[in-house]
């Protein structure tokens, strides 16, 4: 069995691309799922008026349920608004709801309105009694003021990049924004991770495309590649991640061995001690 150690810090990640389509919910839900299936905590924030990713993790977020616009706008602690979903009791999510359609717009004259979640996660995490490994933000298809916040709470950026057509287009923008931020509101924040998803090996199309995206990220891209799979598109509707809806489908196999990427990666670069590890 692979070695997953965990780092003893919380690693917050912000799955990020203005694109929509490109499998940012899907890689949010499902790697958060894999690292808590090897016993990492986690918690999911779902920054997308969608609630994609609140659905995939079965957690509830009808209009009338506490989220994370509570938090952005009324300042409610996450701890107010976080739940536990069904498929694992380290896997938790902070949901979105409809409500968080306006917030891009409400945020505008908000006080700090590039902080408000980065000030909510640090008092969660000042706050809680149990250590967190991962935090993971899904971030809406844009580069607002949500997607912002997301990038000034995070220390990674986690890029989706799918095997098709202009996977490229607008990443040079992307990465425009990542450096506007670290520059005025983030220095710590860095493109750690790119995963290649929806790839189908049959097309010489996304065998390029793949190619090209390594050439350029050679250290960020993961070597494990997200395969197209039919059972990772149907998981949501059952309010599952793939991991618990098909844990043996490729999507699945996959999205775990880019978790355990994913906890690898980290601790090569950083080292990881056994005190660290246990702590
Ligand atoms: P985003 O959050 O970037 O808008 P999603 O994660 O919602 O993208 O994915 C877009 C669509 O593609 C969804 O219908 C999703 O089910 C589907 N999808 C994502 N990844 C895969 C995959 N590996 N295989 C098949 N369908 C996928
Ligand atoms: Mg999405």
């Amino acid at each position: 069995i692979a070695d997953v150690r965990l780092s003893g810090r919380t690693r917050v990640l912000t799955v990020s691309n203005q694109k929509g389509g490109v499998g940012k919910t899907t890689t949010a839900v499902n790697v958060a799922s894999a690292l808590a299936a090897v016993g990492a905590r986690v918690l999911v924030i779902d920054l997308d008026p969608q609630g994609n990713a609140s659905t995939a993790l079965g957690v509830p977020h009808t209009a009338d349920v506490p989220s994370v616009y509570d938090m952005l706008i009324d300042e409610f602690p996450l701890a107010d608004i976080v739940q536990t979903s069904p498929e694992s009791d380290n896997l938790l999510c902070a949901p979105s709801t409809i409500h968080l359609a306006g917030a891009e717009i409400e945020l505008v004259s908000q006080v700090a309105r590039e902080h408000r979640l980065k000030t909510a996660l640090d008092d969660y995490l000042a706050q809680s009694t149990e250590r967190l490994d991962f935090v993971i933000i899904d971030c809406p298809p844009s580069l607002g003021l949500l997607t912002i916040n997301a990038f000034t709470a995070a220390h990674e950026v986690l890029i989706p990049i799918q095997c098709e057509y202009y996977a490229l287009e607008g990443l040079s923008q992307l990465l425009g924004t990542v450096r506007m931020i670290q520059k005025h509101l983030n220095p710590g924040l860095h493109l750690s991770t790119i995963i290649l998803t929806m790839y189908d090996g049959r097309t010489r199309l996304a065998q390029q495309v793949a190619e090209e995206v390594r050439e350029h990220f050679p250290n960020e891209v993961l070597h494990t590649v997200i395969p197209r799979s039919v059972r990772v598109s149907e998981a949501p509707s059952f309010g599952q991640t793939v991991i618990a809806y098909d844990g043996q489908s490729a999507g699945a196999i996959a999205y775990r061995e880019a978790a355990v990427e994913i906890i690898q990666r980290d601790t090569a670069t950083h080292g990881v001690s056994e005190n660290e590890g246990n702590a």
